[in-house]
């Protein structure tokens, strides 16, 4: 079988599974807050969240092209990948910088869906984008850390058994390079809830479960730790680009989900006895969004071959991420205009989509960060933090 096939054969499989959860699902869930459980567990029985697990864990060992095509068509047939993306981006720590030991632990049962590791704990409240700012401190005593500090807007911490958690273990003023001194280990969620750390839920503007989380003298077997201590800033960075290009995808997804509602309701709405599509001011607006979000698929098609070749793909991953988000947001606000009145009813999900591809505009990277990377690394102008 050819790669293409291989793509088309895998899009038309998560596009059936998908069919399963309709718009009325994710509405329903919207409107009470819920987490998609019975999507995630049928998509994670049907072995899809374990794309990017390799063969001897118990995965089926896809690249990153083919994650990024799951993801894309979960936000394509309307659903939000967000309940479940950051398995498939934070497991790469634990394959990457795991010992053999934790990959053999924990990998499987990932795989199989026993355990669910959708959590990753890294912004807080007062660091914000500075990472390497962060307060949370995990001090070693003996064979554990004690870690105290806060986190917030820490996603599906309560639809998850495993949180990668990233805490300072040497002071900021202790050590020589401001990214040195972080750490990543990961956090039993069923042990450490109630015994040190608390879960408090945000109420968004999207239904993306997300909490703040209080560490009050949580302790963490040092066996937890992912790699070297101190070394978790880098291990953090390796995982950006697989990160980025899976956000990309998801953006794609929502941008054909965005153009295709709008031609539609543009092709059928009768108003002055025309389509309304007929109109070049509706029209333009829905072929330009058409556009965008296909040349972005393209950014991102090429990131994707190029991280799944092994290749430097960090100026294509973010550029990718960035042309993304934008295309998919200039998509959900055609869209908006093209429904008039009705893009408000929440029973058309314009409304739930748009507030769902704002958000990547901000995180999990908000534009200004990658256009500082591109300006400095790309282009080698002067950083500027
Ligand atoms: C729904 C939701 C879910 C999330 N889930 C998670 C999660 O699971 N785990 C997790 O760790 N985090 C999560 N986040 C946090 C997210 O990654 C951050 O919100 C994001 O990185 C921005 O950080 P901040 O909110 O502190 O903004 P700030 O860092 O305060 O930035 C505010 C604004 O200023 C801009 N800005 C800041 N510094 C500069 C600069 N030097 N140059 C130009 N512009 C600048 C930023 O781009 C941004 O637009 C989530 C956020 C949301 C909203």
């Amino acid at each position: 079988m050819t790669t293409a096939e291989l793509h088309t054969d895998l899009r038309t499989a998560v596009r059936a599974l998908c069919a399963r959860y309709p718009d009325a699902y994710w509405r329903d869930l919207d409107a009470r807050e819920a987490y998609p459980d019975a999507f995630v567990t049928t998509l994670t029985e049907a072995g899809y969240l374990a794309a990017l697990i390799p063969e001897q864990y118990g995965g089926s060992g896809l690249g990153i092209a083919e994650a990024s095509i799951i993801l894309e068509e979960v936000n394509r047939s309307g659903g939000n990948a967000a309940a479940c993306h950051a398995q498939m981006y934070i497991m790469g720590m634990l394959l990457r910088h795991g010992s053999e030991a934790q990959r053999a632990r924990y990998l499987p049962k990932i795989a199989s869906g026993e355990l669910r590791l959708q959590a990753f704990g890294v912004t807080e409240p007062t660091s914000g984008t500075d990472t390497t700012q962060m307060k949370t401190m995990a001090v070693r005593q003996g064979d554990r850390y004690v870690v105290n500090g806060q986190k917030v807007w820490i996603s599906r911490v309560q639809h998850s058994d495993l949180m990668l958690l990233v805490a300072r273990t040497t002071p900021l003023e202790e050590v020589t390079k401001k990214t040195d001194g972080l750490t990543a280990m990961l956090v039993d969620l069923p042990q450490a809830v109630g015994h040190g750390m608390t879960v408090v839920p945000i109420r968004a503007m999207i239904n993306h479960a997300s909490t703040e989380v209080f560490f009050d003298n949580l302790e963490v077997p040092v066996e937890n730790r992912i790699g070297e201590e101190g070394r978790g800033f880098r291990y953090l960075l390796d995982g950006l680009n697989a990160e980025r290009i899976l956000i990309a995808a998801e953006c794609v997804g929502d941008g054909r989900w965005f153009v295709d509602r709008a031609r539609t309701y543009a092709t059928d709405r009768v108003v002055f006895g025309r389509p309304i599509g007929q109109n070049q001011g509706i029209q333009f607006p829905i072929a330009r969004a058409h556009v965008n979000v296909e040349a972005a698929n393209l950014m991102r098609i090429r990131a994707a071959e190029l991280f799944d070749a092994g290749a430097p793909c960090g100026a294509e991953a973010n550029m990718a991420k960035l042309l993304a988000a934008d295309a998919s947001w200039e998509a959900a606000n055609v869209t908006m205009q093209t429904y008039g009145g009705f893009a408000f009813a929440k029973e058309y999900d314009i409304e739930r989509k748009f507030r769902e591809t704002r958000l990547y505009q901000t995180a999990p990277i908000s534009t200004n960060l990658i256009l500082s990377f591109i300006g400095q690394h790309v282009l080698g102008m002067p950083r500027s933090f």
